[in-house]
């Protein structure tokens, strides 16, 4: 076999490799949106009642917060009473602390109210437990195998990379181009072995002399119909290789 063509052998071994790993990460990254995904419906009705909590703690909080506020107001109008000059101003701080008085009163009422509905959702939600928990802990356990696989295989991809660069610099350039272009006009795969007398990859008749030769491996042959660049492994080597 010429070094090119062991070479561009080497190459498309390589290429193919890719091409699988690739695929495989593709399935990876299906696979962990589809746990969490199955997780986010066995957990549908739990996250539905735990955004109701958060939404009722939320409210809660604001009501706290506005009660404060009102307080202040009412303090400081209370004090305001002591520094009053006229009439006016005492009816003015009078009535503030009034209108104060009723709001607090109202926030107070409403605070009651919220705590009730925190509290009773919150036992809403403690039904789902430890089912969800567990459920939660199992999906992140299988999402984090297939994140593993996946920074496996993308190293392997990094792997394949590099050994295709050392490649790339050492195959002679016409013979290079011609694959690179091959293999982009037919899905990555430029070589086909030649079997039986035939192209494997569309089962075109060689000619008699090409395929002789294309056996003794001395001439790089392209296919007239695929263009790909043809190969044969004599079964000997395929199980030498392969092993
Ligand atoms: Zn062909």
């Amino acid at each position: 076999m010429t070094p090119d063509l062991e070479k561009l052998l080497a190459l498309h071994d390589l290429d193919q490799k890719f091409v699988e790993s690739r695929s495989k990460v593709a399935a990876l990254a299906k696979d962990c949106e589809k746990i969490e995904a199955d997780y986010q419906e066995f957990a549908a009705g739990y996250l539905t009642a735990k955004e109701k909590v958060t939404a009722a703690q939320k409210r809660l909080r604001q009501l706290e917060e506005d009660l404060a506020e009102t307080q202040q107001r009412h303090e400081k109008y209370t004090a305001d009473l002591m520094k009053v000059r006229n009439q006016k101003e005492y009816g003015v701080a009078l009535h503030e602390i009034d209108v104060a008085k009723k709001a607090i009163g109202q926030f107070e009422t409403q605070i009651l109210e919220a705590m009730e509905e925190v509290k009773m959702l919150e036992t809403e939600l403690s039904r789902f437990s430890p089912d969800i928990e567990n459920k939660r802990q199992e999906a992140d356990a299988s999402i984090a195998v297939c994140r593993e696989q996946q920074a496996d295989l993308e190293a392997e991809l990094e792997t394949y990379r590099s050994k295709r660069s050392e490649i790339e610099a050492v195959v002679t350039k016409p013979w290079l181009d011609r694959y690179n272009r091959v293999a982009k006009l037919r899905a990555g795969s430029a070589m086909a072995e030649a079997r039986n007398g035939a192209c494997s990859a569309c089962r075109m008749t060689l000619r008699p002399q090409v395929w002789v030769e294309v056996r003794q491996g001395e001439i790089i042959y392209v296919c007239d119909h695929c263009s790909r660049i043809l190969y044969h492994r004599p079964e000997a080597k395929v199980e030498t290789m392969e092993a």
